[in-house]
C-alpha cells in the first residue's frame, strides 16, 4: 500500500477530473467509488451543457420568485417536502444572505472566471487525447417570449461578464434561421441570445473517456468501495475506512458531491452543501425529421433541451427533498410540458415512448453558489465539491486549481473565492 498516493473519494465528474489533474502532476491516485460504476450519480444524465454564459448562482431574486411560484401547480418545476424543510433551514438562510445584488454579481463573476478556465481545459484534453462524447461546439441558445426579459438578460450578461462572454442577440427570424427546428413555435418567440462560446456533450460519455485516460496514465479506480469514515490523528488525515479495509493515506480529496457533508461530519468540518434534486428525460429521436442541433435554454426556469445523435434530453427542475429517491410525476409532467412547448413536432412523436429514460440526480448545491476547492482545516484533507448546477462546466478548472495547490504551485486563476475553509 503506497502511503503517498492520494485517495480521491467519489467517481463523478469532479473526482475523475481531479484524478486526471493530479496524475498530470506526477502524483499517484486511487479513486474510490461506492457504486458499481463511476459517473452514475449526479454526473450521469445531466443537461449536458458547458455554459460559462450561465454562470449565475441560483439565488437571484427572479430565480427565487420563479422557484416559489412553482409550488402547487399541476405540472410544477419544484417542490419541497415538509419533512425535509428543517434540514434546509440554515442553508436557506445563507442562500438568501448571498442573494443581495452586490454579492450576486461578485459570485457570478467568480463562477464565470472558473467556468471560462474550465472550458479551455476541457477543449485542451479533448484535442490532446482525441476522444469524443457527442460534443458540439456550436454554442447554446436562450429563448425569450418577452422583450423586457430579453433586455434584462443582455444587460446582465454585459454587466457581469463583459466582452469575454461572446453573445449574439437575435430577432425572431434570426432565431429560426439558426435553429430551424423551432419554426413551429416561432409565433411565441420575440428573440433569443446565441451564446457562441458554450458547448454541449454527454457528461457520462465524457466521464467514461476520462476513466480510460486515468487508467492509461497509471491511476487506479476501485468501484463498490464505500467509505465509511475518515480517520484523523492530531488534526491530520491518517486513513480511510471502507466497507472492506482500512487504507492508510496522508492526503485525501473529498469529491463526493451531495454526500460530501455526510462524510465530513465526523471530522468536525461543516460545509453548507445540500442536495437539490433535478430530473431529465431522454427520448429516442431516430427517424424523426427536423430535430434540433443546438441546446436551448428556456429563460424562465432553468430548463434545457439538449439534442444528441438520435436522442433528445430535456432537463431541469428542483426538489428540496433531501435524498428522497422517488420519481415525482409532477416533475416528469413539467419536463414533458416544456418539451411540447418548444418542440411540439418532436413531443407528439416521442410522448408514448415507453423506453424513455427518466433520471434524477442530486446537485451538490453550496449556499453561496461557489464550489469548495482546497485544503480544509484538517491537514491533508482536501475538498473539491459543491459545484451545484454547474458541475460539468466547472469540473476541469476546479480539478486543475486543486491539483496545483496540492503539489504547491501557483494556480492559473485566483483561487481565493473558492477556498475550502471560507
Ligand atoms: C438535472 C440536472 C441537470 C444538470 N445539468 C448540468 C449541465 O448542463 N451542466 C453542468 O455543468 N452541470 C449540470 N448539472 C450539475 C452536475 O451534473 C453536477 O454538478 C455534477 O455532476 C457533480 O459532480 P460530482 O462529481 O461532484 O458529484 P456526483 O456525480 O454525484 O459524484 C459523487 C460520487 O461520490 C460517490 N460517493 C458518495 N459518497 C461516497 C462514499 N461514502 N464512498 C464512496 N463514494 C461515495 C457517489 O456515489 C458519486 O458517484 C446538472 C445536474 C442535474 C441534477
Amino acid at each position: 500500500m503506497d502511503k503517498d498516493q492520494i485517495i480521491i473519494i467519489g467517481g463523478g465528474l469532479i473526482g475523475l477530473a481531479t484524478a486526471n489533474a493530479l496524475l498530470d502532476r506526477g502524483e499517484n491516485v486511487l479513486v474510490l467509488e461506492r457504486n458499481a460504476e463511476t459517473a452514475t450519480a449526479a454526473s450521469f444524465a445531466n443537461a449536458g451543457m458547458l455554459t460559462p454564459s450561465q454562470s449565475t448562482p441560483w439565488n437571484s431574486p427572479s430565480d427565487i420568485a420563479n422557484i416559489l411560484s412553482g409550488i402547487g401547480r399541476k405540472a410544477s418545476p419544484m417542490s419541497a417536502s415538509f419533512r425535509t424543510i428543517p434540514s434546509y433551514f440554515f442553508w436557506a438562510l445563507r442562500f438568501m444572505f448571498n442573494s443581495t445584488p452586490t454579492r450576486f454579481e461578485r459570485i457570478s463573476k467568480d463562477i464565470f472566471s472558473l467556468a471560462k478556465y474550465s472550458k479551455d481545459l476541457t477543449e485542451k484534453i479533448r484535442n490532446l487525447e482525441e476522444f469524443t462524447y457527442d460534443e458540439s461546439t456550436d454554442g447554446t441558445l436562450k429563448l425569450f417570449r418577452d422583450s423586457e426579459r430579453l433586455e434584462k438578460s443582455i444587460a446582465l450578461s454585459n454587466r457581469i461578464y463583459g466582452e469575454s462572454n461572446v453573445i449574439e442577440v437575435l430577432n425572431q427570424k434570426e432565431v429560426i434561421e439558426l435553429e430551424p427546428a423551432l419554426n413551429k413555435v416561432r409565433k411565441g418567440l420575440i428573440g433569443g441570445i446565441h451564446y457562441k462560446d458554450d458547448e454541449i456533450g454527454d457528461a457520462y460519455k465524457f466521464c467514461k473517456a476520462l476513466e480510460g485516460i486515468i487508467r492509461n496514465k497509471g491511476g487506479r479506480i476501485l468501484v463498490n468501495s464505500n467509505i465509511k469514515k475518515i480517520l484523523l490523528n492530531k488534526r491530520k488525515v491518517n486513513s480511510v475506512v471502507t466497507d472492506r479495509a482500512v487504507l492508510q493515506a496522508k492526503r485525501v480529496v473529498i469529491c463526493a458531491g451531495s454526500w460530501s457533508p455526510v462524510l465530513l461530519k465526523e471530522t468536525g468540518i461543516r460545509i453548507p452543501i445540500m442536495p437539490v434534486k433535478g430530473y431529465s428525460l431522454t427520448y429516442n429521436t431516430a427517424g424523426i425529421r427536423n430535430t434540433p442541433k443546438l441546446s436551448v435554454i428556456d429563460e424562465s426556469i432553468h430548463i434545457a433541451i439538449t439534442p444528441y445523435i438520435d436522442r433528445i434530453r430535456v432537463a431541469g427542475t428542483a426538489e428540496f427533498v433531501g435524498f428522497n429517491d422517488e420519481v415525482h410525476p409532477k416533475r416528469v409532467d413539467y419536463l414533458n410540458l416544456k418539451l411540447n412547448e418548444v418542440y411540439p413536432h418532436i413531443f407528439s412523436k416521442v410522448k408514448d415512448d415507453e423506453e424513455a429514460e427518466i433520471w434524477f440526480g442530486f446537485r451538490p448545491m453550496s449556499a453561496d453558489g461557489l464550489p469548495f476547492i482546497g485544503e480544509s482545516k484538517v491537514k491533508g484533507l482536501y475538498l473539491n465539491t459543491g459545484h451545484g448546477h454547474l458541475g460539468w462546466t466547472l469540473a476541469m478548472g476546479s480539478a486543475d486549481i486543486l491539483a496545483d495547490q496540492i503539489v504547491g504551485i501557483e494556480t492559473q486563476i485566483d483561487s481565493k473565492p473558492y477556498q475550502a475553509n471560507r
